[in-house]
């Protein structure tokens, strides 16, 4: 893939587009993820073997290699999240552990993509809370903190790490063309973009008005202001 098809792809992942870029493309036309009417989008694991396996094995840059290992913990970082903060406030929600279970599938996707490429898996042998990234492990003691004293500081908890999670992820497509890598994170965005609007939604109910704490307000804005994707 040479220079001219990196830079159409990132120009569509910035333009938050809602159809398929460049089109035509039988593989991009298959959705690996499936979106319920909350948002909550899952990974499915059989569509998503079947679209990496119609994709090339590419060589892999010292970046990819780096960006596999540190999303395959952050996608685990928000289920672990999540699920602590599930603990808390089941009695008043469920989109804590709807999305919990979405996010699981998430850093299964990237389990996948290590494998594909014969790569050590950060989260092989850690248990829930537990990072090899030392920012993952202090981020993941500071949003267990903050979402602890009430329902709608856990909620912004939610929308905080999808915030984070799409700006790490559109960071890293900068340096990434590998197609089959470039189609998990392009679903793994639209995820977010989704659970940021369910969180977001749930704060609305609550009275709440988010303001973003990572993305501009442009960007947020563009996402708040469209529907879930389906
Ligand atoms: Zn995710
Ligand atoms: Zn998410």
């Amino acid at each position: 893939m040479g220079i001219l098809f990196n830079r159409m792809s990132v120009a569509c992942l910035f333009a938050l587009v809602l159809t398929a870029c460049g089109g035509g493309d039988d593989v991009a036309s298959i959705s690996p993820l499936t979106v319920d009417p909350y948002g909550v989008s899952t990974f499915d694991s059989a569509a998503l073997s079947a679209s990496l396996m119609a994709l090339p094995i590419e060589t892999l840059s010292s970046a990819e290699q780096d960006s596999l290992a540190f999303m395959r913990e952050e996608e685990k970082l928000a289920h672990d999240v999540y699920t602590q903060l599930d603990t808390l406030w089941s009695n008043q929600t469920r989109v804590f552990v709807n999305i919990a279970k979405s996010e699981a599938t998430h850093t299964e996707a990237i389990r996948q993509l290590l494998v594909r490429y014969n790569l050590t898996d950060p989260s092989a042998t850690r248990v829930a809370g537990q990072y090899q990234s030392i920012t993952l492990q202090a981020l993941y003691t500071q949003l267990v903190a903050t979402g602890t004293p009430s329902l709608i500081e856990a909620l912004k908890v939610g929308a905080t790490i999808e915030e984070i999670d799409m700006i790490d992820i559109n960071k890293a497509l900068l340096g990434i063309d590998n197609q089959d890598i470039v189609l998990v994170y392009q679903n793994l965005l639209k995820g977010s973009r989704n659970h940021l609007r369910a969180f977001v939604s749930a704060l609305t109910n609550q009275g709440v008005t988010y303001a973003p704490q990572y993305m501009t307000p442009v960007d947020y804005q563009t996402i708040i202001s469209t529907a879930i994707e389906r």
